[in-house]
Formats: C-alpha cells, structure tokens, sequence
C-alpha cells in the first residue's frame, strides 16, 4: 500500500521523503520487551503442562518441560507485542509527531 508522504519544501517532491520513525522503533522495542513479559506469563500454564509431562521422567524432564514452555510463551509473546509496538509506534509518527526528512537534500520538516 503506498504511504501519502507529504513533499519536500525544497525539492517539491515526495518521492525521496520518509518519515523519521523514531516512535515505531521505541513501540517495536518496548513492545517486544512488554509482549515477552506478558507471554512469558501467560505460558505458566504451558510451563505447569510442560513440566507435569515431564514429570513422567523426573527431575530432569521437569526443568525440561518448564524451561521450553516459558521460552515458548516468552517468544510467541515477544513477536506479538513487538509487532503492536511497531504498529503502535508507526501511527504515533505518523499522526502525532509528523517528521519527516527529505533524502534527497537532508530538510528535515513537519507535515
Ligand atoms: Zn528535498
């Protein structure tokens, strides 16, 4: 889907602006540290079934089975959360902040 960038006040152009995204690159991370957090326990119930399959082979299938299910929850999550961040983030640029910078000749200026 194109984006409608606004034009440089210099080159009266779009075609070499972009927007400085900074806030989608803050959303992405935080995003992806919050969605691990939360993924990480939301997967206490797939550590608990994980580790209770691998209390058929005990002590060691129980760390097993706990440590691959939080991972697994703490990834899955990660992926979500930085995905909302960057969506997030990305509309903050756009919408809130508004800057953009022209590659062409370096002007830096709002929308
Ligand atoms: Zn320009």
């Amino acid at each position: 889907m194109p984006e409608d960038l606004p034009k440089c006040p210099s080159c009266e152009v779009n075609t070499h602006v972009v927007l400085i995204n900074t806030a989608q690159k803050v959303g992405t991370a935080i995003g992806g540290a919050t969605g691990a957090a939360c993924g990480y326990i939301g997967a206490e119930a797939g550590t608990i079934a994980g580790a209770a399959i691998g209390s058929f082979v005990p002590v060691i299938g129980t760390g097993i089975g706990a440590v691959v299910g939080g991972l697994g929850g703490a990834l899955a999550g990660f992926f979500a959360g930085a995905a909302t961040g960057n969506a997030v983030g990305k509309k903050v640029d756009m919408e809130v902040i508004g800057e953009y910078r022209c590659n062409r000749c370096g002007t830096q200026f709002e929308s």
